[in-house]
């Protein structure tokens, strides 16, 4: 980014007040949003600019799992009561391990009822449509800016960041943050390389009606082409009760398994489902993305902070990369805020090096550990089979192990951003 290439630009705010653009109104762009406005009120002009309005029916269909730190950050914003009623806590996690033709599927190992364990669920499912409703909504009360915009260049103009919006506007900003998913331009733009490959895999979501409850329970069924997770969803459609699915197929296999119509394709589902949740139906979708594992070489530049899946993608094994996202937006926030408090440099360099040095190991070792599993279980092996089950096996019976597992899954380590704990 060249710092001649831009003509002045407006601030559009108060002297004295710092501005911070965040370029991409996915659910970490608003969480960080929502965060800065939340800890540094009328002091901080906080501006999201995205193409799609940052709308709430884009994240249509989906849900996460938002592991405990998230749902504490998102209870500290005064979201979480809001969603609190279209979020199931996942109160116990079956895992297996199995081929496809398996007639039973026994669990090799359990999380739930660990001695000493988790007080607070590990994670809740939350659906993507509510939460991002409520996020837009607390952004528009709390003052944030919304404008339907893309950010189309960005460069540093003395000592400001200057954005160039897809309608010519220009605005100026100690910081801009590039929030704006996988394929970042504002990333390529600021020659930040990224490493990565693709998987020779498909991620499958969709939402399943079952006939009984599932009383809480996330199922993951190890299967040779890959994790087919069954993620527990409040109570409602047709059947009384629903879950999420994340069906990882291989990519060469996906096209055929998703081509016929729905009876085929709940046919292929039930192949795979948790037999004791009765009757199933399609609900919604089946939807499928490309897999891949991706980091960026740095996580800011001059005035420029990457968050989210801009600045990492990982493989949805662990339903941890909305996770991270959030983790980036609680230390970024963490860090302005301070900075902001001694009446320093929000965007200086000092503060945006100790946002890199926060979350690149813990980025680094998710992703490490996603695609170590992935290439661990995806596969049918009978070496590794035993392996792996005598490993899952293990854990089981040692509760020290499983607690710790299950601390980290809820982000219940030191090393967690402030707005986390
Ligand atoms: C199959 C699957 C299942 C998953 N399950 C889970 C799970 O259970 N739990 C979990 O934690 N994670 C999960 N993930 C990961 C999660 O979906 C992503 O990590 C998360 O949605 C990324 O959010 P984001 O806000 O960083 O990016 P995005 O959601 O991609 O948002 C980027 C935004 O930037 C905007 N934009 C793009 N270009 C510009 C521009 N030039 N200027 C301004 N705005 C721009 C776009 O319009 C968009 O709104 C899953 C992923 C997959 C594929």
């Amino acid at each position: 980014m060249t710092a001649s290439a831009l003509p002045p630009a407006r601030t559009g705010t108060r002297p004295g007040t710092r501005t911070v653009l965040i370029a991409g109104g996915g659910l970490a762009g608003l969480t960080l949003a929502l965060a800065l406005k939340h800890a540094n009120g009328a002091a901080l002009d906080v501006r999201v600019l995205d193409p799609g309005g940052a709308r709430a029916e884009r994240h249509r269909g989906r849900a996460y799992a938002v592991a405990a730190g998230g749902r504490r950050m998102l209870a500290r914003l005064g979201v979480w009561d809001g969603i609190a009623g279209a979020a199931e806590p996942i109160t116990r996690m079956e895992i297996s391990d199995s081929r496809l033709a398996d007639p039973v599927r026994p669990a090799f190992l359990s999380f739930g009822d660990t001695p000493g364990g988790a007080e607070e669920p590990f994670a809740h499912m939350v659906e993507a449509e509510p939460l991002g409703a409520a996020l837009l909504a607390a952004c528009a009360e709390s003052g944030v800016t919304i404008q339907p915009a893309a950010v189309t260049r960005a460069a540093c103009a003395g000592g400001r960041m200057v954005a160039e919006l897809s309608g010519g506007e220009r605005l100026s900003a100690d910081l801009l943050v590039a929030a704006d998913g996988a394929r970042s331009r504002l990333r390529e733009a600021a020659r930040i390389g990224w490493v990565g490959w693709s998987y020779p895999q498909v991620g499958i979501v969709a939402t399943i009606g079952h006939a009984r409850p599932h009383g809480g329970r996330a199922f993951e069924h190890f299967l040779p082409s890959g994790p087919f997770a069954i993620l527990p969803l409040p109570d409602g459609g047709a059947l009384g009760h629903r879950s999420s699915i994340v069906w990882t197929e291989r990519k060469a296999d996906a096209g055929a398994l998703l081509s016929g119509g729905p009876d085929e394709v709940l046919g292929e589902i039930g192949r795979r489902f948790t037999h004791d949740l009765g009757d199933i139906a399609l609900e919604r979708g089946p939807h499928s993305y490309p897999l891949s594992l991706g980091m960026a070489r740095a996580f800011q530049a001059e005035r420029l902070a990457l968050l989210g899946d801009a600045a990492h993608v990982i493989h949805p094994i662990a339903g941890q990369g909305l996770n991270l996202g959030l983790a980036d937006a609680a230390a970024l926030a963490d860090g302005v805020t301070d900075a902001m408090r001694l009446g320093l440099d929000p965007g200086a360099p000092d503060v945006l090096r100790a946002y890199e040095r926060a979350r690149r190991f813990d980025t680094l070792a998710m992703a490490a550990t996603t695609d170590g599993l992935n290439r661990l279980f995806s596969n049918d092996a009978l070496p590794l089979r035993l392996a792996r089950d005598l490993g899952l096996g293990l854990v089981d019976r040692l509760p020290g192990l499983k607690g710790l597992f299950i601390r980290e899954a809820a982000q219940q380590r030191d090393s967690v951003p402030r707005l986390m704990r």
